[in-house]
């Protein structure tokens, strides 16, 4: 059976078209899995931060800690002495020294204090978003592995339906294949069907008579956008 030149135009136009929104579709699955992706990347920095702000409140303890125990040593030391010293003004001139050594360890101890409570509440802080940020990440994965798998399916199935479009385009017409080709490498959709007597690409009213002919199969060019036109 030989079949309508315009029928097999149509189906691949048609066909086309199908493949068109399969390939949009997988756009937009490839720019779901980036904006995934970039989440998880976003939750990995935000750990790296926290943790990197833990440890530095840890040295700041570590550090303040290794003063005060510094301070009571020169305490102690100056405590010693001021029971050895022979003459008021040494003795003080050493009492003076102990006073300001005990104010420094005041600050310090409050200092600690300060401290200590921030790391406490950090680490409770921590806590939570390390729970909270692994619901999350957990959560994210699920949808990316769900992800890929659908878009590893769609590929599969626009790689068939490229290799039997060639099969489409070989029962096209010459004449029409090599126009439309020509009109694919301007517009991705160079031919569109009426919808609503209008052009379903522009919305271009479509004339009374015109319409007539695009329903006895006739391939008319839009007034509007110029692509052709075709009736079913
Ligand atoms: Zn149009």
């Amino acid at each position: 059976m030989v079949e309508n030149p315009f029928t097999t135009f149509i189906d691949l136009v048609t066909y086309d078209a199908a493949l068109r929104a399969l390939q949009q579709k997988r756009l937009s699955l490839i720019s779901e899995q980036n904006h995934l992706q970039s989440t998880l990347s976003l939750l990995e920095r935000n750990a790296v931060l926290a943790k990197a702000r833990l440890a530095d409140l840890r040295k700041e303890v570590d550090k303040l800690e290794r003063d005060l125990h510094e301070l009571d040593e020169q305490l102690s030391d100056k405590q010693r002495r001021l029971s050895l010293v022979n003459t008021p003004k040494e003795y003080m001139s050493l009492q003076q020294e102990i006073e300001v050594l005990e104010q420094n360890k005041r600050k310090a101890d409050d200092a600690l204090l300060a401290l200590w409570s921030a790391l406490e509440e950090h680490q409770k802080v921590d806590k939570q978003r390390e729970s909270s940020e692994s619901v999350e990440r957990d959560a994210v994965h699920t949808k990316l592995r769900e992800l890929q798998q659908n878009l590893a399916e769609l590929e599969q199935e626009i790689e068939k339906k490229q290799r039997l479009r060639v099969e489409k385009e070989i029962k096209t017409p010459d004449a029409w294949r090599e126009k439309y080709a020509m009109m694919l490498t301007r517009v991705e959709n160079p031919v569109v069907p009426v919808e609503n007597a209008s052009c379903s690409a522009c919305f271009y009213p479509i004339a009374q008579q015109d319409l007539a002919a695009l329903m006895r199969h006739k391939l008319l060019e839009c007034k509007g956008c110029y692509r052709i036109l075709y009736y079913l």
